[in-house]
């Protein structure tokens, strides 16, 4: 039996529900609901007119309907009358195949059909800056090595105590925070779990962080790279294949601690890099984080080419510990149901072709991978990685070629918008469309 939300809102004095969504491009929708109307939503959903997000929709299209996952209730810490939960998209009776959370959980069948779960944990990177968005709150934030700053991060300790405590709440087990490499920049880091409810609290996770520092009078940004001159924001994410209480990906007896199937599950993601770009770094400010210059810190810490390493960041996937690797590609505008169905995707190529990755490169990447000219680059810009998704039969067969289009032609349209007005350049400084269309991304 499904968990009765009716019931549910008299026992937590829950008032009001957010019924939401995430669109194509990541944004947050939804609808709020007073607990008198739920018993309703619950069963047929709320109405929504497609067309107005980012779906690939017409006008003409009938209703379409998110249906609340139930176990996806989060009460607001922060406003305790109102309950949050993640939906699927439903129109004419059918699941909507191109929304990204029906993407994800198709992923999630097609591993399960193999006893298989993906356990991921994101690193969301953040800034905290004025509300007009032109600079980064903390004047003091002026050293030129900030990363793990006691003083700056203890100036902010009601607003990160804040979530913290949220997190902890809402039993998501945070276990640190920190100030991280750029000026204004945090990181707060919870307990991995399995692809969806990861990726549902990814989704959460940005819209809570958002709504308490607005409380405390700044405004959040998770922006690829807000600043020219600072690292950017990085969501790195640790993955893990699982069988049961099994970690698939686990040799005690190989030197990085990975069995056959990571390498070649690894070897599925390095194969398809390029294309899971457009779901990884899907802004066109995302393009300057990538094989960005050198910052005010001395290093971008995001990737320039497609490799793997053992425990050293300066590669795309870095193997930290045996078991277990982090993909370093993402950045904070990535869409997270895509950025888990990407990785599913591309992994389960890798199995299912034995995909391999190659020897590990045991070199920094920063200053000697120019010695070795045959690793191939990551996309230079959003219409390079847009390019490698429409040619790549592992993500199409996978998605489906009608969902590829949609991404494809919305994104197409965003460029288009983009060109009419600016010139992408990572010489010149970030647009004033960059920072109207993605600081609240
Ligand atoms: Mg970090």
């Amino acid at each position: 039996m499904p968990k009765d939300l009716s019931k549910i809102a008299k026992q937590k004095k829950i008032n009001y529900f957010l019924i939401s969504f995430v669109d194509l491009f990541g944004v947050l929708r939804s609808k709020l609901v007073p607990s008198q109307a739920i018993k309703e939503m619950q069963k047929n959903g709320a109405g929504f007119a497609g067309f107005a997000t980012w779906l690939d929709m017409t006008p003409a299209d009938a209703d379409m309907f998110a249906i609340p996952d139930p176990d996806s209730l989060v009460q607001l810490p922060w406003k305790k009358e109102v309950g949050w939960l993640a939906s699927d998209l439903w129109m004419n009776g059918k699941p909507v195949e191109a929304s990204p959370r029906v993407m994800l959980k198709k992923q999630i069948s097609q591993l399960a059909k193999n006893n298989m779960t993906l356990k991921s944990g994101v690193e969301c990177e953040y800034f905290l800056i004025n509300p007009e968005g032109t600079a980064i709150a903390d004047s003091k934030d002026i050293q030129s090595k900030p990363c793990y700053d006691q003083s700056a991060l203890m100036r902010q300790y009601d607003l990160i105590k804040e979530i913290c405590n949220s997190m902890i709440t809402l039993g998501w087990d945070p276990y640190q925070n920190d100030h991280e490499d750029a000026n204004g920049q945090f990181e707060m880091n919870w307990n991995y779990t399995d692809s969806l409810g990861t990726a549902d609290r990814h989704v959460f996770f940005k819209f809570m962080v958002k709504s308490i520092a607005e409380k405390h009078g700044l405004r959040a940004t998770f922006m690829p790279k807000p600043f020219e001159n600072l690292t950017g924001n990085g969501c790195h994410a640790h993955i893990s294949l699982w069988s049961g209480k099994n970690n698939l990906f686990l040799d005690r007896g190989d030197k990085l601690g990975l069995s056959k199937l990571a390498y070649n599950f690894l070897g599925g993601i390095l194969n398809s890099a390029e294309a899971l770009s457009a779901f990884f770094n899907p802004s066109i400010n995302s393009y300057r984080r990538i094989d960005a210059p050198v910052t005010a810190s001395g290093a971008t810490w995001s990737p320039s080419k497609i490799s793997y390493t053992g425990n050293n960041r300066t590669h795309m996937i870095r193997v930290p510990d045996p078991g277990r690797f982090e993909l370093r590609l993402m950045d904070g505008s990535a869409n997270p149901y895509l950025l888990q169905a990407g990785i599913i995707a591309a992994g389960i190529d890798g199995i299912n072709n034995k995909r391999d990755p190659g020897q590990p490169l045991f070199i920094n990447m920063y200053t000697d991978g120019d010695n070795y000219p045959n690793i191939k680059k990551l996309p230079p810009d959003l219409e390079s990685a847009l390019e490698h998704l429409g040619k790549n039969d592992v993500l199409i067969n996978s998605f489906g070629e009608k969902n590829i289009n949609s991404y494809l032609k919305l994104k197409e349209q965003e460029l288009k918008d983009f060109n009419s007005k600016e010139n992408f350049s990572k010489k010149d400084p970030i647009t004033d469309w960059e920072k109207s269309n993605t600081l609240d991304c």
